[in-house]
């Protein structure tokens, strides 16, 4: 018996389940699948092919193969293949919404905002694949002359997460079709399905054999371990957590691969007294709610002034209360499950312990009802600075308030973790959010709001959050590599 409607199973059914190499969707060559399941009820949905050694290579090759040729390819051209995409996938933008709801959980709303984020990376970097600017300047000595260039930096091995399915996928894949480079790309084996529709789409825009290729698998290391050993490969891109990241640039020194890298974060959302309360409740919800609680940018801690806090968190645990737990695609639903039973279990966890630190359950506390993965969103108030949530990725609907008393105490808080990804910032003067950001260390601030990722802003972290930028002008850069020619001086010739 299945929980899916027809129009699930149809979807389901137009999905690809093989391996993309060399412009052939093919089973794995040891015959293997694995299953790809629903959070919210924990039925399977579809069986894909399941990648080793072998596949991984022989997507390798694919991409090497074709290296040269495709980073000869008119820019022009390649800008068209993007924006080809983005047009297939804005018009099939129920099909990618119901897809990430059916495996990854988020609520239909939510989805549907991805697919037009996600889809927005594959525009932008349409549009900047064809400002690919040199220089050609004289030196100091007024002799010689250096000419500059940017080459694609060659094959890459793109690795994504499950929480932005369609988002992390095309935010890699977007820049490197941009930039002439030729891909491998490892999706989370949580989420392929949407990888695999999205890989589809970019061959019937046009993408030449071999340029993508997608190995799923349920054996990360055991596709991405020989890849990043073969000196064919010129660079690894990974989203994903803080732990993973570091062993891949431990096995990416290997080969001085060129490497970027979106890890973790513990996002402070800092409240001063003078804010705007209702926005920043609002803002706090987005910030803290999108995806379940399952993003990078999560708000992770509530730095909330002493003197409104009280008013705050009344407001911000009524607008807690009011989301409504449910699968995805139940109308009204607002949260939906979380991806799996240990995230769900990683959660509680952190909840218990900040209780036995010394904080009060508001709100929530408590798995919701029902087959599926859910946790009640939650309220954890009066939490100690050294509470052991505060210092960890919750990656959940869990939001621990704590209190400061001055402007430098705030900045001290928010800067007290080895993360470094996203912040936010409330309050109504300038000049106070501009001494701030100077001072906090993170690569992305939010002033008074709560969601701030845009196709055409740089999004990257400093310290243990990662290397690199994707998005904007910065985001094209990570797939090419200079190149400099010295010219000896025309006169003397
Ligand atoms: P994860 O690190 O477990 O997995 C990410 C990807 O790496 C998946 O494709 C997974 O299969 C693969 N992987 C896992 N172990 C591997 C190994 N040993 N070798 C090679 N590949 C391996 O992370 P996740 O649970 O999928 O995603 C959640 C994490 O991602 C959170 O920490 C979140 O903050 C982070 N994230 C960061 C950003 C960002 O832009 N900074 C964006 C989204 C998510």
């Amino acid at each position: 018996m299945t929980n899916l409607t027809e129009r699930e199973q149809e979807l389901l059914a137009s999905v690809p389940k093989g391996l993309l190499i060399a412009g052939q969707w093919q089973e794995a060559s040891s015959g293997k699948t694995f299953p790809v399941a629903d959070p919210a009820t924990g039925e399977v949905l579809a069986h894909v092919a399941d990648a080793g050694r072998a596949d991984a290579e022989a997507a390798l090759d694919a991409a090497d193969k074709v290296q040269a040729d495709w980073a000869r390819t008119p820019s022009r051209q390649r800008s068209e293949i993007l924006r080809r995409a983005y047009e297939i996938v804005t018009e099939r933008a129920d099909d990618f919404a119901l897809l990430m709801t059916l495996e990854m959980g988020k609520p239909l709303d939510q989805a549907r905002a991805e697919v037009v984020y996600g889809a927005e990376f594959l525009r932008w970097f349409a549009e900047e694949a064809v400002r690919d600017y040199g220089r050609y300047v004289t030196t100091p000595e007024g002799n010689n002359k250096i000419l500059v260039q940017q080459k694609p930096v060659g094959p890459c091995l793109l690795i994504t997460p499950w929480n932005f399915p369609l988002a992390m996928a095309t935010r890699k894949v977007g820049p490197a079709v941009a930039a002439g480079c030729t891909m491998v790309l490892k999706p989370a084996k949580l989420t392929p399905l949407t990888a695999q529709l999205f890989a589809d789409v970019m061959i019937e825009a046009g993408l030449p054999s071999g340029v993508l290729n997608v190995v799923s698998s349920s054996r990360a290391g055991e596709v991405s371990g020989p890849l990043l050993r073969d000196p064919r490969l010129r660079k690894v891109s990974f989203t994903g957590s803080t732990p993973v990241g570091k062993q891949l640039m431990a096995e990416a020194s290997e080969n001085v691969l060129r490497s970027s890298m979106e890890l973790g974060g513990n996002a402070p959302f800092i409240v001063f007294e003078d804010a705007d309360l209702a926005k920043a409740v609002e803002g706090a919800l987005a910030a803290k709610m999108r995806n379940m609680g399952e993003a990078c940018t999560a708000a992770n801690r509530f730095l909330v002034h002493e003197d409104v806090v009280e008013e705050f968190t009344a407001a911000f645990t009524t607008a807690m209360q009011e989301l409504k737990l449910g699968r995805g695609t139940e109308p009204g639903s607002t949260v939906g499950p979380l991806i799996d039973g240990r995230a769900r279990d990683d959660v509680h966890a952190l909840v218990l312990g900040a209780v036995e630190d010394g904080a009060t359950i508001a709100l929530g506390g408590r798995f919701g009802e029902g087959a599926g993965y859910f946790y009640e969103p939650t309220v954890l108030t009066g939490v100690p600075h050294d509470a052991r949530i505060l210092g960890q990725e919750i990656f959940g609907p869990v939001a621990p308030i704590t209190t400061f008393s001055s402007e430098a105490e705030a900045i001290a808080l928010a800067n007290a973790t080895e993360y470094g990804l996203a912040s936010y910032i409330y309050t109504r003067d300038h000049s106070r959010l501009l001494r701030v950001a100077e001072q906090i260390e993170f690569g992305l601030v939010g002033f008074n709001a709560g969601v701030i990722s845009n196709a055409a802003a740089p999004f990257g972290g400093v310290k243990q959050s990662g290397l690199g930028r994707e998005g904007g002008a910065e985001g094209i850069a990570e797939y090419t590599t200079v190149q400099y020619i010295g010219i000896s001086d025309p006169y003397k010739n």
